[in-house]
């Protein structure tokens, strides 16, 4: 298998660009993909054919099961063109340990991390003119497994095809905050479930909550434990951090929660700073004291997406509460900065967290 994997990368290029269609006053969200992918295929036990091609459609059988039984895990991860021409991507062997995870908890065969980060520097240097100079901008890496075989049992597939794409992206953050309702109801994930896995059904699970506060004029969904609907996971689909009485808390990862690169990094460069920081089961009654008592300073979500989202208002139930005024706090606008600095190499990379793409 491992041979297989090893195989050189065949490249095709595309015969044109359509670099032109990107809109350099806004490269939008992942609406416009750049002109290559990668592709390989696992049959007959092995992961075969590795190739960069010119992106486009492919076949697919109606009866492949992913289509039918969502097996298929995915990932996100961005390049970034710094003013030094340097082209970084950020901790991409995390998101190859993680795709592993996912894997493992699907039953899709792994992907070596060797080949995931070998695919990534190739792709983003075949499409290296797609990478967005403006500082916030990058371009969005998107690897992604299915199950291509058809059959019609519930089992795990014979046959898969992990491919990568990319998509030139805006900078998220806007500067202003966002409105979270604590879910009372609905559950982003189950203990012995796949919350910890970077997979479409959760996704497609949030959907409808997620439409629902939103028609209730809030922004996003603050996740709580599928249990008690009493503990904080998540936030729409980044991990969240609340500053309370100068200590920041985030739940601790137990299965149902992403374990996010972001996360993971914000955590590091607050435990540098001195900060005393709590990973560890979060009670909204918590939050909502804390407001109460005037010690909750800031929250925010923390993803790949938008780096740093701050939150201005929780409504839980009836009540809402308001975080700073609902302006942006200064710890997440310093992390968001340090972060950028980091991942755009305008600060030395004392933790090692970028690869360079030559
Ligand atoms: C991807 C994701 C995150 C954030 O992870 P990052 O590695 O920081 O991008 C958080 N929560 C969910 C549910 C996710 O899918």
């Amino acid at each position: 298998m491992i041979e297989a994997m090893n195989a050189p990368i065949a490249t095709h290029l595309a015969a044109t660009s359509r670099l032109d269609q990107i809109n350099d006053d806004d490269p939008g969200f992942g609406d416009i993909f750049s002109d290559h992918m990668f592709q390989v295929d696992y049959r007959d036990g092995a992961w075969r054919d590795p190739r960069i091609v010119p992106y486009g459609p492919f076949e697919i059988e109606p009866g492949a099961l992913c289509l039918h039984y969502g097996q298929a895990v995915f990932e996100g991860l961005k390049a970034f063109l710094g003013d030094d021409g340097v082209v970084r991507v950020f901790r991409p062997d995390r998101n190859a340990a993680r795709l592993v995870e996912s894997c493992r908890r699907l039953c899709i065969p792994e992907i070596d991390p060797g080949v995931f980060l070998r695919a990534i520097d190739e792709l983003v240097r075949v499409d290296r003119r797609w990478i967005p100079a403006r500082r916030g901008r990058a371009l969005y890496i998107r690897p992604l497994i299915v199950a291509t075989e058809a059959n019609l049992n519930v089992r795990p597939a014979r046959e898969y095809r992990f491919f990568i794409m990319t998509s030139p992206v805006r900078e998220y953050f806007t500067g202003n905050t966002v409105h979270l309702k604590a879910e009372r109801r609905y559950t982003r994930a189950a203990p012995g479930g796949m919350g910890f896995a970077k997979t479409a059904g959760n996704y497609a699970a949030s959907l409808l909550p997620g439409a629902e506060s939103q028609s209730q004029g809030h922004d996003q969904v603050l996740w709580l434990d599928g249990v008690s609907h009493r503990h904080v996971e998540e936030v729409g689909q980044m991990n969240i951090f609340f500053k309370v009485a100068g200590k920041v808390l985030t739940p601790d990862l137990r299965g149902t929660i992403l374990p996010g690169v972001t996360r993971e990094s914000v955590l590091t460069l607050l435990q540098e700073d001195g900060v005393e920081c709590e990973a560890r089961r979060i009670d909204i009654e918590e939050i909502l004291r804390a407001a109460d008592e005037g010690t909750l300073e800031e929250a925010f979500g923390a993803g790949t997406a938008a780096v740093i989202v701050p939150v201005g208002r929780i409504s839980v139930d009836d009540r809402t509460i308001e975080i700073n005024s609902a302006r942006p706090g200064p710890l997440a606008l310093d992390l968001y900065r340090r972060i950028v600095d980091i991942q755009r190499g305008d600060v030395p990379d004392d933790h090692g967290w970028n690869r360079i793409v030559r």
